[in-house]
């Protein structure tokens, strides 16, 4: 009798040792949409700070990584070279699933992006990741003789910039560049796959260029 009584200790070891670290990889696999925004918010905050840390890039990270991923976010930021999301929200390799296009506008090639990493590699949540003093914006406002490519990105931030001058916004930069944030959100909203994948959460944020602050817009 007393030999069983030892048989459920062990049993209580072995699951801590060897299936603990099987349920937390689980769980690395798909986190859930509040913890990865949480996540976001520490790195960008040790960022901001200056207390960045060492990102996970080394080589055991790079092994771990050869046949799998699992970003916990996918960031829709402009290609700014000032807003490099893995540098302001700290993170590492195989950490964010990142598509980057000048004015962080949406289009089937974008969209189809953000899609492959929500349905195939399990991200819960998508962050539209615009900034201040863009470019892309300040093309569309300022209009004039644009060239054919970089009209096309224009013309997905044209609807932001007819928001904020119906509005009478008196940085009609910073309100379109608000609006364009916006606008992408509601935008993934809309889109038919995204809103068939349960715990997916869709944030706006605009990343504040002196301070380094990602700021979550409402
Ligand atoms: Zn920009």
């Amino acid at each position: 009798m007393k030999k069983h009584s030892v048989s459920p200790l062990l049993a209580l070891l072995f699951a801590f040792v060897f299936i603990t670290p099987v349920l937390a990889s689980a769980t690395t696999a798909a986190v859930p949409a509040d913890i990865a925004q949480k996540l976001l918010i520490e790195g960008n905050q040790r960022f901001v700070t200056d207390k960045y840390t060492m990102p996970q890039i080394g080589q055991e990270r790079r092994s771990k990584l050869t046949e799998v991923q699992h970003p916990f976010a996918v960031i829709v930021s402009c290609s700014d070279s000032r807003v490099p999301p893995e540098i302001i929200f700290n993170q590492g390799l195989g950490d964010l699933f990142v598509v980057r296009v000048a004015g962080n506008v949406l289009d089937s090639l974008e969209l189809g992006s953000v899609e492959y990493a929500v349905e195939h590699l399990g991200t819960k949540l998508i962050v539209v990741l615009g900034h201040e003093k863009c470019g892309a914006v300040k093309a569309t406002v300022d209009g004039g003789d644009i060239p054919p490519n970089i009209a096309a990105i224009a013309a997905k931030i044209q609807p932001a910039v007819d928001t904020a001058r119906a509005a009478n916004s008196s940085n009609i930069y910073e309100a379109s560049a608000d609006a364009n944030i916006s606008n992408m959100v509601a935008h993934l909203h809309a889109d038919p796959l995204l809103a068939h994948i349960d715990g997916v959460i869709i944030v706006g944020a605009k990343y504040h260029l002196e301070s380094g602050q990602v700021e979550l817009i409402k």
